[in-house]
This record gives C-alpha cells, sequence and structure tokens, in this order.
C-alpha cells in the first residue's frame, strides 16, 4: 500500500497501477480488516465511479491536485445522498440534502470518497468507545482505544484503508487519536477551514482537518480545503498559502515548551523523557529549546468544558424527534416525541454534556460558570498568543500517555477528560496545531508530538512539522 500521494503517483505515472485499481485495492483492505470497525459505511460505486473520472482526466492530462488521492471522511461530514449520523442513533436513517464544502473542494481536485469512519457520537469522546455503532479497534493491538474522537479517520490511515482522511478537532479529536495511531494529524487555525455541512458540536471551537501519514500529504490537504466560504461567517480573509509548495524549513529558531505540562504528574515518564532526548537534539542543530510558564493548564480541562458543553447544548436541541433521523416508536405528543426520542436516541456520554451544558447556562449559574469560563478562556490565549509573540512554536507531547485499554476510564468521565489536557489549550486559543509521530516510547506504541503556532501560520507550521519528522 502507497503511504504517501507522491508515491501514488509515482506509480500511476509509471503506468503501474490507475485510480479505479488503487480503490479497488483500498476497498479489499477495507473488508480484510473490517474486524478493526474503522469504517461505517463503504461508498463502494461512487468512489469507483469517481476513480474513473479521475482516471479519465489523468488520461486527458489534466489530473486535479488531489488526484490518486483516496480519502475517508469523519462521520460528522455531510456528502450529498449519502447516510451521515455523527456515530449516533438519533440521525438514523438521516440522509445528506447538500455536501460540507470541504468535500466539495476534495472532490473538486479528484479525490476519490470512500465512506465514513466511525467516531466518538457527536465527537464527544476520546477513545471511540462513545459510538453508537461499536468500539473501533487499535490497529497494533485489539485491547486498546484508537483514542477518539475520530477514532475510525486516525485507525483507516495507519491501517492503510484509505490514504488520507478528514478528521474533526473540538478538543483535540484529529490530534490524539493520530498520536495514538502514529500518523499525522493537524487542527487548522479557527476560521481557516469552513464547517459548513461539518456537524456541529462546539461552534466557537471546531474545525476540520487532516489526517495523514506525513506531513506532505497534510499541507496539501488543508490548501484544497481552506479559504473563504459563503457559508461560513467564521472564515478569515487572510489568504491561503500554498502550503505543499512551502515545506522546506530552513534556519534557527526558537521554541518554547510549557514548564507545567512538562512537569505535570499525569505525564508518562517515558514520554518526558522522550521529549527532553528530542529537546537536546533540536538544540544539538542549534535551535534554542526553552522552558516558559503556563499557569493555567489546571484551569484549561474545567473551561473547555463548561463551554464546549454550553455550545453543545444548544447545537444539539435541533435533535428533537421531529426533524431529523430518529423519532421513538413510543412518541404520542409533542412532549413524548421529544422527551422518548431524546432518551433512545442520545447515547449517555452525548447526554451528561447535553445536561452539564444546559446547567452552566442556567439563570442562576450563568455567571458563576459560564462568564467565568469565557474570561479563563481569554486569558489562555492571551498568554499563548504573548509566548507565540517571543517563540515561533510551542512543542510537547500531544497526549500524556500511550493508548489505554478499553474501560480504562469507564467510570470516570474526568480522568477521560484529562486526556485532553495538552490539545485544548490549542482550541481554546484559536491556534493552529499538529501531532506527528516523532518520538519512540519504549513499549513499542505510537507516541505523538505536538507542535502548536502563531493564528494562520500554518506554512511555518508544516514546514517546521516535516523537518521535525526527517530529524529521526
Ligand atoms: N475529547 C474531547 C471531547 O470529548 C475532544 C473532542 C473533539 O475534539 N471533538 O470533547
Amino acid at each position: 500500500m502507497y503511504r504517501s500521494l507522491a508515491e501514488t503517483r509515482q506509480a500511476l505515472q509509471s503506468g503501474k497501477t490507475n485510480i479505479v485499481e488503487l480503490t479497488r485495492t483500498y476497498l479489499q483492505s477495507i473488508q480484510e480488516h473490517s474486524h478493526l470497525n474503522a469504517f461505517l459505511e463503504v461508498f463502494t460505486e461512487d468512489a469507483l465511479r469517481q476513480a474513473a473520472m479521475a482516471d479519465q482526466k489523468r488520461q486527458a492530462g489534466n489530473p486535479g491536485k488531489l488526484s490518486g488521492m483516496v480519502i475517508g471522511l469523519k462521520d460528522n461530514l455531510c456528502y450529498k445522498g449519502h447516510k451521515v449520523s455523527a456515530s449516533s442513533k438519533i440521525l438514523e436513517g438521516f440522509t445528506s440534502l447538500y455536501s460540507a464544502t470541504v468535500v466539495e473542494r476534495l472532490i473538486a481536485e479528484d479525490a476519490v470518497i470512500i465512506g465514513r469512519l466511525n467516531c466518538d457520537e457527536f465527537a464527544m469522546g476520546s477513545s471511540n468507545e462513545n459510538s453508537a455503532f461499536g468500539n473501533v479497534q487499535h490497529p497494533l493491538d485489539k485491547a486498546l482505544v484508537p483514542g477518539g474522537s475520530s477514532g475510525g479517520s486516525a485507525v483507516a490511515v495507519a491501517a492503510g484503508l484509505c490514504l488520507a482522511a478528514l478528521g474533526t478537532d473540538t478538543g483535540g479529536s484529529i490530534r490524539q487519536p493520530a498520536s495514538f495511531c502514529g500518523v499525522v494529524g493537524l487542527k487548522p487555525t479557527y476560521g481557516r477551514v469552513s464547517r459548513w455541512g461539518c456537524i456541529a458540536y462546539a461552534s466557537s471551537f471546531d474545525q476540520i482537518g487532516p489526517i495523514t501519514n506525513n506531513v506532505d500529504d497534510s499541507a496539501l490537504i488543508l490548501e484544497v480545503i481552506a479559504g473563504q466560504d459563503e457559508y461560513d461567517s467564521t472564515l478569515s480573509t487572510v489568504p491561503v498559502q500554498e502550503y505543499s509548495q512551502n515545506l522546506a524549513f530552513k534556519g534557527k529558531t526558537k521554541i518554547a515548551y510549557l514548564k507545567d505540562c512538562l512537569e505535570s504528574e499525569g505525564l508518562d515518564p517515558a514520554i518526558r523523557a522522550s521529549m527532553e532526548a528530542l529537546f537536546d537534539k533540536l538544540r544539538a542543530e542549534g535551535h534554542i529549546v526553552e522552558p516558559v510558564n503556563f499557569p493555567y493548564l489546571d484551569y484549561v480541562i474545567p473551561a473547555y468544558y463548561v463551554l464546549t458543553t454550553a455550545e453543545a447544548s444548544s447545537n444539539l436541541s435541533r435533535y428533537d424527534g421531529i426533524h431529523f433521523g430518529y423519532r421513538s416508536k413510543r412518541a404520542i405528543d409533542l412532549e413524548t416525541t421529544y422527551k422518548y426520542s431524546r432518551t433512545e436516541g442520545f447515547g449517555k456520554e452525548v447526554k451528561r454534556r447535553i445536561m452539564l451544558g444546559t446547567f452552566v447556562l442556567s439563570a442562576g449559574y450563568y455567571d458563576a460558570y459560564y462568564s467565568k469560563a469565557q474570561k479563563v478562556r481569554r486569558l489562555i490565549r492571551e498568554q499563548t498568543l504573548a509566548t507565540l509573540k517571543e517563540y515561533s512554536f510551542i512543542i510537547g507531547p500531544t497526549t500524556p500517555g500511550t493508548a489505554f485499554p478499553f474501560g480504562a476510564h469507564a467510570n470516570d468521565p474526568v480522568k477521560m477528560y484529562l486526556e485532553d489536557i495538552y490539545t485544548v489549550q490549542a482550541n481554546l486559543a484559536g491556534i493552529p496545531a499538529i501531532s506527528l509521530p516523532a518520538i519512540k516510547h519504549p513499549s513499542g506504541l505510537p507516541s505523538g508530538v505536538q507542535l502548536m503556532s502563531a493564528p494562520f501560520s500554518e506554512t511555518e507550521l508544516l514546514s517546521f512539522a516535516r523537518y521535525l519528522s526527517a530529524l529521526n
């Protein structure tokens, strides 16, 4: 199986294969790995039709930028005429009426969309155990979680079921599973990529981004999906650069690491040691790597969960048993339609978050929780941006540990929430961040390095990420 678009292109150019044949190979691989439960649905016919068209365009001498790339979509991205469920029973039977902007842009550049990928219900989770359609297995060990919420996306790429996938990242859902599965996951700057057609979880956090085997493919996908869209007013007017053409990193740079993260109790000592070794390596290459203080580490998770659940409780109120998908058979009037459809349609974690969100927004508690969390968010953003004025990048581990066993946090949601301790900062601050499989863990399991950078500095972030990947 080819592990990059460059390799794929070479094979296509030499005439060794064509896109239809490639697509068939992936379809076969999906079948052979069905035990991983990464795909909720495979779009066999449509994928083969798109592949045939892409082959024709190649032959005619005008291939799109993504010609030869076979991509999977996280099941919270709409694709016209295809089912989408956010891995929830409440969207049972629902078919997308239009395509997400990102999907349209991928197809316009000749990508083949191969299917929809399992995830945590409504993208809420860090282990993919919250899907209504079963767990996704880690490709290296069936007892381990793949991470979440874009677990199916990370597994599909790691196991060679597609060349790349799209995920969404509200608090780490692209980077954390990428870290657990040993692939590259990029969360772009807030406002870089349109969310039109993405099923909303927490709208002031959500971003769509690629999961790939390498930085080059990530850069190319970002270049294709980024940029203004009349359907998403949060998008920035900052021009999209040709990320894939500007990946050469030169010179020496200044990198910060957050002392509080490296010293935090929950961090696996082996990851800490590998990070320190990596800092030394970077210093030996002539870069400055220095500790900085980040006194808000204890507040990132509480602030994140107050704000995202508040937003989720509003976003998910549209699932009422009337407008979309599932309606309870027990419904006899308006109230029972709402009540039973939601009771039966939503899973436990989603219900927990809707309740928490309505609580923090309720009249008597709004100021104590929601307003307070907004202020904390502001402090976190300001402190993070101040660090990024002095340093080009913030480096650290993506996750405090490697992939954990199924059920490990089953009775303790707060423990599960702490899995996101290093990733939510980028979402709270709205900055871009990438996870790379750039350190080795003694267990042999993958473990990611996270880089964060200033808003809209994806060119610098990607070029440095590529340099760092090659350093090992
Ligand atoms: N694990 C985090 C959560 O459960 C992040 C989810 C995400 O980024 N979509 O909210």
